[in-house]
């Protein structure tokens, strides 16, 4: 007979199996599935929603829980007794009414918002957001915190973070990165920028990007890359993995730094331990962490100069009219071109995580009733000319560009920038081990780098919290100082600062 352990393991097995199931048809709908395929399809999702919630919550798992708690020594195990611990806590504290709800504000929410979008208007989302405020404020009084409201929200994403504590993280940024962005707008010297943004034919495009998938060490054997509206990595299992990008054959950057992107998150994927699959063990630690492989590798490697020293050779014979002329420092700068901007899906990898200080600062504010979702608008212009200097001239390009707050994800936008943060400390760890990374990189050689990051990272699964593993592979805690001097030994010699 198995053990109690075992009968735990092999429920929780079946809910993530399910779980997959679910990603799978998401990644289809989104890929493949012909248009009239949406109604058998959203019921089809449905009933794998309910079904999972209910396997979530069967008591059993609450009884062995209760059980085996504190007897087991073996860590892996109780890492994964510790996570299905929280998932079955939050899962049973929302009642399935509030659960279905919710999807139905957000459902009402998602197209009030995408016509309030096209119509920049501000008031027709409004009632939707404020309907939604409630019911997110419902789900975190019932799940609970010990700091504030947002926490419960917040710990969906990233378990175990603190509004706080991402605050004062975000407060040590602000500043010096505003000062940054500063400097390189009075810069005497200005990349030009209109060179990506030539004639780049989708064919080609499709074969240089799938080429650097494959340098960086993505298997195909594995996983694929498909065109969907948003990309995406949906990973249903190590050995199977989903990315999805878009093609604009008037920017290269779009579909090339989307693809290492893309591909940075697949790399997590098929580096978590199959022995593993669907238990926390095999599972990403989070949102935070995650983003700090897609950014690791898009940004720190896929737009270093070395990585291109490397690659622009191909790249110019893959682009031939629109690259024939340009040299390589000129591309570089090209690609790393530092713009104050209003939308924050376009930005640089120097404004970009002030988009999301602004975010946090709101939603924080909405959820502890500090900001009335009306003045949202103005809340929002004011903050972008304070952290960016720029005014939106509509909500379209200010508080309505993101889909987010439409299905009440509160919480999710401060792990974009806790994942450029966590990547640039990683990085740096990554530097310091490795001894000379700039010249593997340069010679294309990114076996060391990723085997670290396998090593270091994806083989854990959820055996630490994003915080302990941050400190157990750099030494240190979370902090600014990597990113920040990542940013400045990379864009002051493109500015000449
Ligand atoms: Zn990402």
């Amino acid at each position: 007979m198995p053990g109690d352990y075992d009968t735990l393991i092999e429920l929780v097995r079946e809910t993530q199996t399910l779980a997959s199931v679910q990603e799978l048809l998401d990644w289809d709908q989104e890929t493949y599935m012909p248009p009239n395929g949406v109604t058998a399809r959203a019921e089809q999702l449905a009933t794998l929603a309910k079904t999972t919630h209910d396997r979530q919550t069967d008591p059993r798992i609450g009884e062995l829980l209760d059980k085996i708690d504190g007897t087991l020594n073996d860590p892996l195990q109780a890492a994964n007794l510790r996570e299905t611990r929280r998932d079955y806590d939050r899962a049973v504290k929302i009642p399935s009414d509030l659960i279905a709800r919710i999807a139905k504000a957000g459902s009402h929410a998602q197209k009030a918002w995408a016509k309030a979008r096209e119509q920049s208007a501000f008031s027709k989302f409004e009632p939707h957001l404020v309907k939604l405020l409630d019911l997110k404020r419902e789900v975190a009084e019932l799940i609970g915190y010990e700091g504030e409201p947002y926490d419960a929200l917040l710990d969906e994403f990233e378990p175990g973070e603190r509004a706080e504590t991402v605050a004062k993280v975000f407060a040590e940024l602000r500043g010096p990165l505003s000062e940054f962005v500063r400097q390189i707008a009075e810069a005497s010297t200005r990349p030009d920028e209109s060179i990506v943004r030539r004639e780049f034919p989708r064919p080609a495009q499709e074969a240089f990007a799938r080429k650097l998938a494959e340098a960086v060490g993505f298997d195909f054997e594995s996983g694929r890359i498909d065109v969907s509206t948003h990309p995406f990595c949906s990973g249903a299992t190590p050995s199977d993995v989903r990315l999805t990008t878009r093609y604009n054959e008037r920017h290269f950057s779009p579909a090339i730094f989307g693809v290492l992107h893309e591909t940075g998150h697949g790399l997590y994927q098929q580096g978590l331990d199959s022995a593993h699959m669907f238990t926390p063990m095999g599972s990403a630690v989070s949102l935070g962490i995650h983003e700090s492989q897609s950014r690791l590798w898009e940004n720190m490697v896929g737009r270093s100069r070395a990585f291109w020293e490397h690659f622009y050779p191909d790249c110019r014979a893959a682009f031939p009219a629109a690259l024939g002329d340009v040299s390589l420092d000129r591309f570089v700068g090209a690609i790393n071109a530092v713009q104050p901007s209003l939308i924050r899906v376009e930005a640089d990898e120097v404004t970009y995580n002030l988009h999301i200080i602004l975010r946090f600062e709101l939603e924080r504010a909405m959820v502890s009733g500090k900001l009335a979702v009306r003045d949202i608008p103005d809340a929002w212009n004011a903050k972008m000319q304070e952290v960016l200097g720029i005014t939106p001239a509509n909500d379209a390009d200010g508080c309505l560009q993101d889909i987010h707050w439409s299905f009440g994800a509160f919480g999710y936008f401060p792990t974009y920038a806790l994942g450029n943060l966590y990547a640039a400390q990683f990085y740096a760890a990554a530097q310091r081990d490795l001894g000379d990374l700039t010249d593997q990189i340069r010679r294309g050689n990114f076996k060391n780098l990723l085997d670290w990051l396998r090593v270091n990272i994806h083989r854990h699964g959820q055996r630490y919290r994003a915080a302990e593993l941050v400190e157990r592979v750099t030494g240190k805690p979370l902090s600014t100082g990597p990113f920040l001097s990542y940013l400045r030994d990379k864009f002051a010699p493109i500015y000449g600062l």
